[in-house]
Protein backbone atom coordinates (compact mmCIF):
# COMPACT_ATOMS: atom_id res chain seq x y z
CA UNK A 1 0.00 0.00 0.00
CA UNK A 2 1.31 3.59 -0.58
CA UNK A 3 0.48 6.52 1.44
CA UNK A 4 1.25 9.43 0.34
CA UNK A 5 1.65 12.63 2.88
CA UNK A 6 1.25 15.82 0.83
CA UNK A 7 1.85 18.92 2.78
CA UNK A 8 2.05 22.59 2.28
CA UNK A 9 5.40 24.07 4.20
CA UNK A 10 5.05 27.48 5.37
CA UNK A 11 2.99 28.01 8.63
CA UNK A 12 1.76 24.21 7.60
CA UNK A 13 5.14 22.37 9.38
CA UNK A 14 7.72 25.28 9.09
CA UNK A 15 7.57 28.63 10.20
CA UNK A 16 9.06 31.97 10.35
CA UNK A 17 9.78 34.28 13.27
CA UNK A 18 6.68 35.78 13.25
CA UNK A 19 4.70 32.98 12.56
CA UNK A 20 6.11 30.50 14.62
CA UNK A 21 4.36 31.78 17.81
CA UNK A 22 5.65 32.43 21.64
CA UNK A 23 5.09 29.18 23.42
CA UNK A 24 8.06 27.29 22.90
CA UNK A 25 11.76 28.29 24.28
CA UNK A 26 14.68 29.28 21.59
CA UNK A 27 16.63 26.00 22.23
CA UNK A 28 13.42 24.40 21.18
CA UNK A 29 13.87 25.33 18.08
CA UNK A 30 15.97 24.10 14.57
CA UNK A 31 16.03 25.99 11.74
CA UNK A 32 15.19 24.29 8.39
CA UNK A 33 16.01 27.24 5.85
CA UNK A 34 18.84 29.79 5.98
CA UNK A 35 18.78 33.01 3.63
CA UNK A 36 22.25 34.54 3.63
CA UNK A 37 23.54 32.59 6.15
CA UNK A 38 20.68 33.83 8.35
CA UNK A 39 18.14 31.34 9.41
CA UNK A 40 14.79 31.89 8.60
CA UNK A 41 12.40 28.78 9.02
CA UNK A 42 12.10 26.78 11.78
CA UNK A 43 10.66 23.24 13.11
CA UNK A 44 10.66 22.09 16.71
CA UNK A 45 13.50 19.44 17.60
CA UNK A 46 10.51 17.08 18.18
CA UNK A 47 8.60 17.90 14.68
CA UNK A 48 11.54 17.60 12.59
CA UNK A 49 12.35 13.73 14.29
CA UNK A 50 9.02 13.38 13.02
CA UNK A 51 9.21 14.30 9.99
CA UNK A 52 12.03 12.61 9.49
CA UNK A 53 10.25 9.28 10.54
CA UNK A 54 7.29 10.00 8.50
CA UNK A 55 9.99 11.07 5.58
CA UNK A 56 11.70 8.24 5.80
CA UNK A 57 8.75 5.73 6.24
CA UNK A 58 6.37 6.54 3.62
CA UNK A 59 6.17 9.15 0.18
CA UNK A 60 6.60 12.74 1.52
CA UNK A 61 5.34 15.25 -1.06
CA UNK A 62 6.18 18.91 -0.41
CA UNK A 63 3.14 21.00 -2.40
CA UNK A 64 4.22 24.52 -1.84
CA UNK A 65 3.78 27.67 -3.01
CA UNK A 66 7.74 28.61 -2.98
CA UNK A 67 9.37 28.52 -6.54
CA UNK A 68 11.46 26.26 -6.75
CA UNK A 69 14.44 28.34 -5.67
CA UNK A 70 12.83 29.33 -2.93
CA UNK A 71 11.79 25.40 -1.87
CA UNK A 72 15.43 24.40 -1.97
CA UNK A 73 16.80 26.54 0.29
CA UNK A 74 14.77 24.53 2.94
CA UNK A 75 17.95 22.24 3.10
CA UNK A 76 17.29 21.27 7.39
CA UNK A 77 14.12 19.18 6.35
CA UNK A 78 16.85 17.10 4.05
CA UNK A 79 19.67 16.58 6.10
CA UNK A 80 19.19 12.82 7.33
CA UNK A 81 16.21 11.78 4.79
CA UNK A 82 16.89 11.70 1.20
CA UNK A 83 14.85 14.79 -0.65
CA UNK A 84 11.64 13.37 -2.01
CA UNK A 85 11.35 12.33 -5.57
CA UNK A 86 8.88 14.81 -6.21
CA UNK A 87 7.63 18.15 -5.49
CA UNK A 88 4.38 20.90 -6.30
CA UNK A 89 5.78 24.20 -6.62
CA UNK A 90 4.92 27.54 -7.68
CA UNK A 91 1.39 26.66 -6.16
CA UNK A 92 1.41 23.58 -8.50
CA UNK A 93 2.00 25.30 -11.64
CA UNK A 94 5.51 23.23 -11.56
CA UNK A 95 6.20 19.52 -10.53
CA UNK A 96 9.66 18.66 -9.75
CA UNK A 97 10.64 14.81 -11.06
CA UNK A 98 14.12 14.68 -8.99
CA UNK A 99 14.78 18.28 -8.83
CA UNK A 100 13.61 19.06 -12.86
CA UNK A 101 10.66 20.38 -13.96
CA UNK A 102 8.59 17.81 -15.71
CA UNK A 103 7.50 20.09 -18.86
CA UNK A 104 4.44 18.22 -20.11
CA UNK A 105 2.49 19.32 -16.62
CA UNK A 106 3.73 22.78 -16.43
CA UNK A 107 2.99 23.41 -20.52
CA UNK A 108 -1.01 22.10 -20.24
CA UNK A 109 -0.59 25.12 -17.02
CA UNK A 110 0.64 27.38 -19.36
CA UNK A 111 -2.16 26.59 -22.67
CA UNK A 112 -4.74 26.67 -19.85
CA UNK A 113 -3.10 30.01 -18.31
CA UNK A 114 -3.47 31.67 -22.18
CA UNK A 115 -7.13 30.50 -22.33
CA UNK A 116 -8.40 31.88 -19.51
CA UNK A 117 -6.60 34.68 -20.08
CA UNK A 118 -5.56 34.80 -16.70
CA UNK A 119 -1.80 35.23 -17.05
CA UNK A 120 0.36 37.90 -15.42
CA UNK A 121 0.13 40.28 -18.32
CA UNK A 122 -3.70 40.21 -18.18
CA UNK A 123 -3.32 41.24 -13.96
CA UNK A 124 -0.43 43.39 -14.18
CA UNK A 125 -2.51 46.54 -15.81
CA UNK A 126 -6.01 46.13 -13.57
CA UNK A 127 -3.42 46.54 -10.63
CA UNK A 128 -2.58 49.86 -11.80
CA UNK A 129 -5.13 51.53 -9.79
CA UNK A 130 -4.29 49.47 -6.74
CA UNK A 131 -0.33 50.27 -6.72
CA UNK A 132 -1.67 53.90 -6.30
CA UNK A 133 -3.80 52.95 -3.35
CA UNK A 134 -2.82 52.92 0.35
CA UNK A 135 -2.70 49.20 0.97
CA UNK A 136 -0.36 48.10 -1.67
CA UNK A 137 3.47 48.58 -0.58
CA UNK A 138 4.59 46.17 -3.63
CA UNK A 139 3.45 43.83 -6.42
CA UNK A 140 5.69 40.68 -6.62
CA UNK A 141 5.95 38.53 -9.51
CA UNK A 142 6.58 34.53 -9.03
CA UNK A 143 8.56 34.06 -12.09
CA UNK A 144 6.25 33.68 -15.25
CA UNK A 145 3.43 32.50 -13.26
CA UNK A 146 1.18 34.70 -10.64
CA UNK A 147 1.40 38.08 -8.91
CA UNK A 148 1.11 38.93 -5.23
CA UNK A 149 0.56 41.74 -3.02
CA UNK A 150 2.99 42.85 0.08
CA UNK A 151 -0.16 44.92 1.46
CA UNK A 152 0.31 47.34 4.43
CA UNK A 153 -1.26 45.29 7.20
CA UNK A 154 -2.24 47.87 9.40
CA UNK A 155 -4.39 49.70 6.55
CA UNK A 156 -5.73 47.05 4.54
CA UNK A 157 -9.12 45.94 5.49
CA UNK A 158 -11.10 42.45 5.44
CA UNK A 159 -13.68 44.86 2.83
CA UNK A 160 -10.41 45.52 0.58
CA UNK A 161 -9.90 41.90 0.46
CA UNK A 162 -13.60 40.96 -0.23
CA UNK A 163 -13.17 43.90 -2.83
CA UNK A 164 -10.33 42.26 -4.42
CA UNK A 165 -11.67 38.51 -4.54
CA UNK A 166 -14.85 39.44 -6.21
CA UNK A 167 -13.14 41.73 -8.99
CA UNK A 168 -10.79 38.73 -9.80
CA UNK A 169 -12.95 35.81 -8.38
CA UNK A 170 -15.11 36.69 -11.98
CA UNK A 171 -12.11 36.62 -14.52
CA UNK A 172 -10.65 33.28 -13.28
CA UNK A 173 -8.40 33.33 -9.62
CA UNK A 174 -8.86 32.99 -6.39
CA UNK A 175 -7.18 35.12 -3.64
CA UNK A 176 -5.35 34.16 -0.54
CA UNK A 177 -4.42 36.60 2.35
CA UNK A 178 -1.41 35.54 4.30
CA UNK A 179 0.44 37.79 6.11
CA UNK A 180 1.86 40.70 4.74
CA UNK A 181 1.20 38.86 1.52
CA UNK A 182 -2.08 38.55 -1.35
CA UNK A 183 -1.98 36.28 -3.44
CA UNK A 184 -3.91 36.80 -6.96
CA UNK A 185 -3.60 32.99 -8.38
CA UNK A 186 -5.12 31.61 -11.58
CA UNK A 187 -7.43 28.69 -10.91
CA UNK A 188 -5.76 26.65 -13.56
CA UNK A 189 -2.92 26.93 -10.98
CA UNK A 190 -3.79 25.16 -7.97
CA UNK A 191 -2.27 22.70 -5.97
CA UNK A 192 -4.62 20.10 -5.61
CA UNK A 193 -4.57 19.55 -9.66
CA UNK A 194 -0.66 18.97 -9.23
CA UNK A 195 -1.47 16.45 -6.17
CA UNK A 196 -3.74 14.43 -7.95
CA UNK A 197 -0.94 14.13 -11.46
CA UNK A 198 1.80 13.22 -8.85
CA UNK A 199 -0.83 10.87 -6.35
CA UNK A 200 -2.12 8.73 -9.98
CA UNK A 201 1.74 8.55 -10.84
CA UNK A 202 2.81 6.85 -7.71
CA UNK A 203 -0.37 4.92 -7.54
CA UNK A 204 -1.08 6.02 -3.88
CA UNK A 205 -4.07 4.16 -2.45
CA UNK A 206 -4.33 6.64 0.66
CA UNK A 207 -3.61 10.52 0.38
CA UNK A 208 -2.66 12.31 3.57
CA UNK A 209 -2.59 16.27 2.90
CA UNK A 210 -2.19 18.92 5.03
CA UNK A 211 -2.25 23.09 4.67
CA UNK A 212 -3.41 26.30 6.21
CA UNK A 213 -4.11 28.47 3.52
CA UNK A 214 -7.29 28.79 0.85
CA UNK A 215 -4.67 27.78 -1.37
CA UNK A 216 -4.32 24.65 0.42
CA UNK A 217 -7.71 24.02 0.94
CA UNK A 218 -8.86 22.13 -2.23
CA UNK A 219 -6.11 19.68 -1.95
CA UNK A 220 -6.96 18.89 2.00
CA UNK A 221 -10.59 18.68 1.18
CA UNK A 222 -9.66 15.67 -1.50
CA UNK A 223 -7.59 13.41 0.89
CA UNK A 224 -8.67 10.90 2.52
CA UNK A 225 -7.48 12.61 5.83
CA UNK A 226 -7.15 16.25 5.81
CA UNK A 227 -5.29 18.00 8.31
CA UNK A 228 -5.67 22.19 8.60
CA UNK A 229 -3.61 24.08 11.54
CA UNK A 230 -6.00 26.11 13.46
CA UNK A 231 -4.39 29.59 12.98
CA UNK A 232 -4.89 29.16 8.91
CA UNK A 233 -7.02 31.08 6.93
CA UNK A 234 -8.19 27.75 5.84
CA UNK A 235 -9.99 27.22 8.79
CA UNK A 236 -11.45 30.79 9.09
CA UNK A 237 -12.80 31.10 6.08
CA UNK A 238 -13.55 27.46 4.76
CA UNK A 239 -16.78 26.89 6.48
CA UNK A 240 -18.04 23.57 7.73
CA UNK A 241 -15.67 21.25 6.95
CA UNK A 242 -16.64 17.32 6.51
CA UNK A 243 -15.03 14.58 9.13
CA UNK A 244 -12.16 13.41 7.28
CA UNK A 245 -10.62 17.20 8.16
CA UNK A 246 -9.30 17.69 11.45
CA UNK A 247 -8.28 21.11 12.85
CA UNK A 248 -5.43 21.22 15.34
CA UNK A 249 -5.50 22.63 18.93
CA UNK A 250 -2.51 24.15 19.13
CA UNK A 251 -1.66 27.01 16.62
CA UNK A 252 1.63 28.26 15.19
CA UNK A 253 4.94 25.53 15.39
CA UNK A 254 3.00 23.62 17.46
CA UNK A 255 0.22 22.47 15.61
CA UNK A 256 2.78 21.39 13.03
CA UNK A 257 4.33 19.69 15.31
CA UNK A 258 0.84 18.28 16.25
CA UNK A 259 -0.02 17.67 12.39
CA UNK A 260 3.32 15.23 12.35
CA UNK A 261 2.64 13.27 15.33
CA UNK A 262 -1.01 12.91 13.87
CA UNK A 263 0.04 11.44 10.78
CA UNK A 264 2.97 9.53 12.57
CA UNK A 265 0.41 7.58 14.43
CA UNK A 266 -1.61 6.88 11.41
CA UNK A 267 1.62 5.13 9.58
CA UNK A 268 1.82 3.36 13.22
MG1 LIG B 1 1.13 27.83 4.00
Amino acid sequence: MTILFASDLDRTLIYSKNSRGQEVSTEDFVAVEWVDEKPTAFMTNKGLQLFQHIASSTTFLPVTTRTAEQYNRITGLYHTVEKPKYAVVSNGAVILEDGEPLAEWSDKVIAQMQQNRTSIEHVLPQLDAYIKNKFVLNVMQAESWFVYLIIDEHVFSVEDFENLSQIFYQQGFSLSHQGRKVYIMPTCINKSAALQFVAERIAANTVIAAGDSMLDFDMVLSATHGFIPSHGEANHKGGHLPPHVSITTQTGVLAGEEILKKVNDYLL
